[in-house]
């Protein structure tokens, strides 16, 4: 079977991480991203420098008719997707839960609980045998924060990334019978310009005491995890969490 796989936010950090292993390995690539356009074609030009098929699409994952744009692109330029990255994710500024707006909390929900769960929509839509595809796997990039909860920093991310979790649950288990695997990641704090978005670009490094291994994580270290998860070797894990936050 012919492998195609969409990354969301695969122009930077993890997504391009992820983007560059699975180009190693022969899967024909979408490249999603929401504004960086620079960046995307960056890591468009590497992933076909490695030999793959691949394309980048602009697409806001929390807006349905983007995210069917999207995927129509990918069934008309790389084939019928049988592997999805829910990467794409968003948070703001560290505050406490009273300083909040809910233009910020929104953003938050829409972008990290509402994308994923409208991309693995139109992702079973093509993988279900019910709906004439051969199955496929769907990887969700949550957090540590889903079980640590992260006080006074960003609790509304924290609680969007528990939501993930519990989509991944369900969904594993609602489309395990038709050849679709659902599994997810939890990295702690990794080298991105992620924490940029929080206030704080040097975050990682100022929190390394914290981290029982020391040292914050690389996000090729976290694509090594999704892209086995995606793959035929983790055949029979379904609705499981592979952490990756060096101890915390
Ligand atoms: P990043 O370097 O900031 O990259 C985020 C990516 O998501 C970018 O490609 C961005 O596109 C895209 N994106 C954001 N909102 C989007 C939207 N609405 N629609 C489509 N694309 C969107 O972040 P990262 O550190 O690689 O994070 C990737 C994932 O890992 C996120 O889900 C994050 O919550 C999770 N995570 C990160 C860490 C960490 O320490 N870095 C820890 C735990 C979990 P543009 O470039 O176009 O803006």
């Amino acid at each position: 079977m012919d492998k195609v796989l969409i990354i969301t936010g695969g122009s930077r950090g993890i997504g391009a991480e992820t983007a560059l292993l699975a180009a190693r390995q022969g899967y024909r690539i979408c490249i999603n991203y929401q504004s960086d356009e620079e960046a995307a074609h960056r890591v468009l030009e590497q992933v076909r420098a490695l030999g793959a098929q691949a394309i980048a699409v602009r697409a806001d994952v929390s807006i349905e008719d983007e995210v069917i744009t999207l995927f129509n692109r990918v069934d008309a330029e790389l084939g019928r997707v049988t592997a999805l990255v829910n990467n794409a994710g968003t948070v703001g500024h560290k505050s406490r839960v009273d300083e909040m707006s809910e233009f910020r909390i929104l953003k938050v929900i829409k972008t990290n609980v509402l994308g994923p769960i409208l991309c693995a929509k139109h992702a079973v839509l093509r993988m279900s045998p019910k709906h004439g595809g051969q199955g496929g796997s769907i990887v969700n990039v949550s957090s540590v924060a889903a079980r640590l909860g992260s006080p006074g920093e960003y609790v509304d991310y924290a609680a969007s990334k528990g939501a993930l979790d519990t989509f991944t649950i369900g969904l594993s288990k609602e489309v395990a019978g038709e050849g679709i695997r659902v599994n997810a990641v939890r990295p702690g704090y990794i080298y991105t310009d992620f924490h940029a978005l929080s206030g704080d670009p040097d975050r990682v490094s100022k929190l390394e005491s914290g981290i029982p291994m020391a040292r914050g994580g690389r996000p090729d270290e976290v694509a090594e995890a999704i892209v086995w998860l995606l793959s035929d070797k983790a055949s029979y894990a379904t609705g499981t969490f592979l952490d990756l936050g060096g101890g915390r």
